[in-house]
């Protein structure tokens, strides 16, 4: 039998034993549940978001196919495109939900790799202005610690998200700067600063879980899968970094990931 009292789950057994005793085995399963009625979340999640872009490629695959004969060249095409982005949608909430299993398998690459920052700003800064196609004006700055002690290809995810971010939800016109620099006791900080839209307080903390979105139409639109800023702090975390948040409504936010001292690459001598 289950007992749910003030928020705590007992799993209770009464077990008769002699003549007229019980005995009453009871065990705290509160966690268990917590974490079964997350994995069912996560399930129903994933399913709905897969499920909607399928049922539009389905969709366009059965007019294409009912109407073939009175549809235009122009029009089949404009079907084929609209079907193709969701097909590319859907992929990129497989690679998500790919990168997200990897990062919490834990059987990953070193964390002790020497990744150098200036290569990786680099690539950042080519990406993001692909990304933005001309839209903002981003700027990058650079005057913190030469390298890290890490995992180059997750402190690169977690980099390109919080850019690729910032140029989601920021309107056209708007400004991003990235900024690479020291950070209270020897570690260190990338910020990314946006004039975007901001988030409201009460978002904030919620904001990590996978796929809370504050305006799903808008995420969707962009491109978002949801799984970002989840996969940023599990990234993060692997690397003993905290993720900070600040933002206001309609003026902007700033996202930044603080490395603590021991994760800068010092020379061996050094150290
Ligand atoms: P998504 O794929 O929807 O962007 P994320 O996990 O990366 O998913 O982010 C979760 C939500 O946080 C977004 O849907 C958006 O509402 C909000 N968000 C993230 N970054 C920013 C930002 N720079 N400015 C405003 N809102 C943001």
């Amino acid at each position: 039998r289950l007992s749910r009292h003030a928020g705590t789950v007992l799993s209770i057994l009464c077990v008769p034993f002699g003549e007229e005793q019980r005995m009453v085995l009871s065990r705290d399963i509160t966690q268990f549940e917590r974490i079964d009625t997350m994995r069912r979340d996560f399930v129903a999640n994933v399913s709905h978001e897969l499920k909607t872009p399928l049922t539009v490629v389905g969709g366009f695959i059965e007019t294409l196919d009912d109407m073939f004969e009175d549809l235009s060249a122009e029009e089949a095409r404009s079907y084929l495109k609209m079907a193709s982005d969701q097909a590319e949608r859907m992929k990129r909430l497989v690679e998500d939900l790919l990168e997200l299993a990897s990062l919490e398998s834990r059987a990953l690459a070193s964390l002790e790799e020497r990744v150098e920052i200036a290569p990786l700003l680099e690539m950042i800064e080519g990406e993001a202005q692909a990304f933005s196609a001309g839209r903002h004006a981003i700027r990058f700055e650079s005057d913190g610690p030469v390298a890290l002690l890490g995992s180059r290809k997750e402190l690169h995810s977690a980099f390109l998200n919080l850019v690729t971010n910032a140029i989601r939800y920021t309107p056209e016109g708007g400004r991003i700067a990235v900024r690479w620099g020291v950070a209270v006791g020897g570690g260190a900080r990338f910020a990314v600063e946006d004039s975007g839209i901001g988030i409201a307080l009460e978002h904030i903390p919620r904001l990590t879980e996978r796929f809370y979105r504050v305006d799903r139409g808008r995420s969707r639109e962009s491109g978002g899968t949801g799984l970002g800023l989840a996969i940023v702090k599990h990234a993060l975390s692997r690397h003993q970094a905290s993720l900070q948040i600040e933002s206001k409504p309609g003026q902007g936010s700033t996202f930044a990931a603080v490395f603590p001292a021991d994760r800068v690459w010092r020379p061996v001598a050094l150290r």
